[in-house]
């Protein structure tokens, strides 16, 4: 089947659920059994299917079965955020002596949990330069477990060389995990790039209406998928079944939804590009991009999410400007309809790789909204930049 009719029929069974469409949220914490002997069968280790609501309910399942059809994965743990799916995956599989390589251009929160928490547990942590390549095999040590990619990379959307890195990790007997988040399921696969856990904030895009908070990763093979869903039934991981069936909802339209979000994305960067107000605009799609030929490689297409560096102005000028703009929300997170920006500073977490930037750096989601709107709110958002420069 090819790819959409894959979104469209993964994880749905009608005749399962009274012939409903969509598999309902189960609201679930005790299952009975009706039998001694089914009991123990449902409650015998390595079991995790019609066990407890904790371990998983039949929206659960749907919702794994479906992401895990996409990325082409054996199979997929869900957990409550993008975040714990991230933090969960690399506690699954490190134990204290351990090295774990970490990109510098990783998703924030990633890195603090990997320099408070890991190296409290005795957890070696390394973050290495995005643009490393293979040679990141002259950084992994004989104690070195995983090697953590993510591509674009958060804030400053570099790409990394992911089959080279996996080759030479693959080779030291490391494993490679992606935050696949950027990529969605749709327009990255990460199993043929050498990736063996990939995982997503589903709050983005899967979800993709800025209303719920879901994550999850889905292993290669059935050993480390094993490993994972242990751990996290263990742990007591596990993802809110109204949040799933959200997921769930929103992955039907993910592939349409995206080729907006594309399309938008690259329009409004280009533009962008073409401005005096900006030094340069970080989109691995534009063709002059430095990171263009390997996402031209590697991905199938872009989503709405672009960084924007630009020239030198005082913080009072960007202040005017964002707080002028009606059609740019500014928070966390990105992924949903609605168009976003949010002032950063990515050469403030770097500590393995130099960030140089003309001057402020900016992060545009491009939403559903019109293009002509988006470009005529930037523009007037530009006049109060150059009134408050
Ligand atoms: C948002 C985000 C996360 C975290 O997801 P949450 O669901 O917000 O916890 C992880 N990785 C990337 C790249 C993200 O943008």
């Amino acid at each position: 089947m090819k790819e959409d009719t894959v979104i469209v029929t993964s994880g749905r069974s009608p005749e399962d659920h009274n012939g409903a469409v969509n598999v309902p949220v189960y609201r679930v914490s005790t299952i009975t059994h009706p039998t001694v002997a089914e009991l123990e069968s449902a409650t015998k280790a390595g079991n995790f299917s019609n066990r407890y609501g904790r371990v998983g309910t039949p929206t659960t399942e749907a919702f794994e079965a479906a992401v895990s059809a996409l990325e082409g994965g054996f199979n997929t743990v869900s957990m409550s955020s993008g975040l714990s799916a991230l933090t969960s995956s690399l506690l699954a599989f490190l134990s204290t002596g351990d090295h774990v390589l970490i990109t510098d251009s990783v998703y924030g929160p990633v890195r603090r949990f990997a320099s408070s928490h890991l190296q409290r547990l005795g957890i070696e942590v390394t973050f290495y330069d995005p643009l490393i390549g293979g040679d990141i095999a002259s950084l992994i040590q004989d104690n070195t477990k995983i090697v953590f990619v993510e591509a674009p990379g958060s804030l400053t959307f570099d790409m990394q060389d992911i089959p080279a890195i996996s080759a030479a990790a693959h080779a030291a007997g490391a494993l490679v995990f992606m935050d696949n988040t950027w990529g969605t399921p749709v327009y990255c696969k990460p199993f043929d790039l050498g990736v063996d856990i990939s995982i997503h904030a589903c709050t983005k895009y899967i979800c993709g209406h800025s209303d719920a908070m879901l994550g999850c990763a889905t292993a290669a093979n059935e050993e480390l998928y094993i490993q994972l869903k242990t751990f996290c039934v263990h742990q007591g991981v596990c993802a809110g079944t109204e949040e799933l069936f959200l997921g769930l909802r929103g992955l039907r339209t993910i592939s349409v939804r995206l080729e907006r979000h594309m399309k938008t994305g690259i329009e409004l960067a280009s533009w962008l590009a073409a401005r005096d107000e900006v030094d340069r605009v970080l989109h691995p799609a534009l063709p002059d991009d430095p990171g263009h030929a390997l996402w031209k490689r590697d991905f199938k297409g872009s989503c709405g999410l672009f960084g924007l560096i630009l020239k030198d102005v005082r913080k009072e000028a960007v202040d005017a400007m964002l707080d002028s703009l009606s059609l740019y929300g500014m928070g966390a997170s990105w992924g949903g309809f609605e168009s976003l920006i949010l002032p950063t500073n990515p050469g403030a977490y770097r500590t393995a790789s130099k960030w140089e930037a003309a001057g402020p750096s900016l992060r545009i989601h491009a939403g559903l909204e019109d293009i002509d709107d988006l470009k005529a709110d930037l523009e007037q958002g530009f006049a109060a930049l150059k009134a408050n420069a």
